[in-house]
């Protein structure tokens, strides 16, 4: 391959391996065209779709008409289905969503009826005592019931997908960064570096890159910098929990502005952890400092008053895709295509945090309809 030629015309590029990118490239492919996938990384899932809780969520926290509302519930019914047909490990184990006061049973009351507004027609009204015979160890006044929420293997479902995508053609060239764009006619001509840099040609464009997302758009000539969000990082960690887990269901607390709170899920294994917390941060750092389980034990005992005293590990973090800083209102995904900055055959899916593992398959059908 020889930099300053085009070394490879195909139909679509991808851009990022993480489980959205891949649930894209598969989709793309299966639609007939010829797909590269082009991923920085040296391998699949290196990104936030490796540093997240794993929960497939039911839909119940986003605003009515909202694009995570939507997306949330439809992905959610089409990733059970495809768990169950490729064999990917999930296990449907419920939530609660628990108030440990009556402000948070206000909350909780509101989080209902945003819940079946959503099309999420499971959920049950628990009284203490009803929420105790699920969870004994739980200290609450009320609790919310989601039957339909659960877990899932995201590594499993990332390697399915690709699985899917390279069966119908697509190929995956890893450690190769886009490192800027150029809209051409019918199309764009992409720089690619790593150890061989090359230039690829595509019609189609499709902007996978997490938290790199918005300075991927930005690197795009002839992309107006109007459509290109401001990127805020907001970290979560998480705490592993050194003895036998103290539920069977996912606990969460009612939610908080920038996160769901400091809950309690479980692995596969059935290892329990804690987390995510809300740090907003200037740069990508996965340390997690140790001094941050005060407020874990504190925000834990309001639901789990039994939890022991230097119990909690630090585990790993995951930092959020933010489009909306600490004082905004929480933005939506924003799948910006054609219709918005008038680039034909550009899509870039901007602010992709919770619940983009859930919604994966329904953002790449989205994706697709904005290429349509
Ligand atoms: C703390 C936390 C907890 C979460 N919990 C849940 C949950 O329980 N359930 C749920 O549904 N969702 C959850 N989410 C959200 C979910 O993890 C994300 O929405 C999803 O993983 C986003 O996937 P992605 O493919 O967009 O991004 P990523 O997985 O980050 O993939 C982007 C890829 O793009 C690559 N890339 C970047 N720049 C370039 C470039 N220039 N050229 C080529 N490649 C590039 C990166 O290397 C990366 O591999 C959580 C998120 C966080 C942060």
């Amino acid at each position: 391959m020889r930099a300053g030629q085009v070394d490879v015309d195909v139909d679509s590029v991808v851009v990022g391996a993480g489980v959205v990118g891949l649930a894209v490239a598969r989709a793309l492919a299966m639609s007939g065209r010829e797909v590269v996938l082009v991923e920085a990384g040296a391998g699949i899932g290196v990104g936030i779709s490796s540093r997240n809780s794993e929960v497939i969520h039911a839909g119940i926290y986003y605003p009515g008409g909202s694009l995570k509302a939507q997306l949330c519930v439809e992905g959610k019914q089409r990733l059970y289905a495809f768990c169950e047909e490729r064999g990917v490990r999930y296990q449907r184990l419920g939530k609660l969503i628990v108030a440990s006061d009556d402000a948070q049973r206000l909350a909780l009351q509101a989080l209902l009826g945003q819940g079946r507004r959503n099309g999420v027609d499971d959920l049950q009204w628990l009284d203490a005592d009803q929420a105790r015979e699920l969870e004994p160890a739980l200290s609450c006044v009320a609790a919310l019931w989601s039957p339909s929420t659960g877990i899932v293997d995201a590594h499993g479902l990332m390697l399915a997908l690709q699985a899917d995508a390279e069966a119908r053609g697509a190929s995956l060239a890893f450690q190769t960064p886009l490192l800027s764009a150029r809209c051409i006619e019918q199309g764009f001509e992409l720089h690619m570096g790593g150890a061989e840099p090359m230039t690829l040609s595509c019609r189609e464009l499709i902007n996978c890159a997490g938290l790199s997302a918005p300075q991927v758009a930005s690197q795009i000539e002839g992309l107006s910098s109007q459509h290109v969000p401001v990127a805020h990082l907001c970290k979560g960690s998480y705490f592993s929990f050194s003895g036998r887990a103290p539920f069977r269901h996912l606990v969460y607390p009612a939610p908080e502005s920038a996160g769901l709170g400091v809950h309690m899920t479980l692995d596969l294994g059935g290892q329990a952890r804690f987390g995510p917390d809300v740090e907003w941060v200037d740069e990508v750092d996965y340390r997690v400092a140790p001094h941050r389980a005060d407020v874990f034990y504190q925000a834990i005992r309001r639901y789990w008053p039994g939890l022991p005293d230097h119990s909690l590990q630090p585990a790993y973090s995951g930092i959020r895709p933010k489009i909306s800083g600490p004082n905004d209102p929480a933005a939506d995904f924003r799948i910006s295509g054609p219709t918005e900055h008038g680039v034909p055959g550009l899509v870039n899916l901007f602010g992709i945090e919770s619940p983009g593992l859930t919604s994966c398959l329904a953002l790449a059908g989205h994706v697709l309809k904005q290429l349509a």
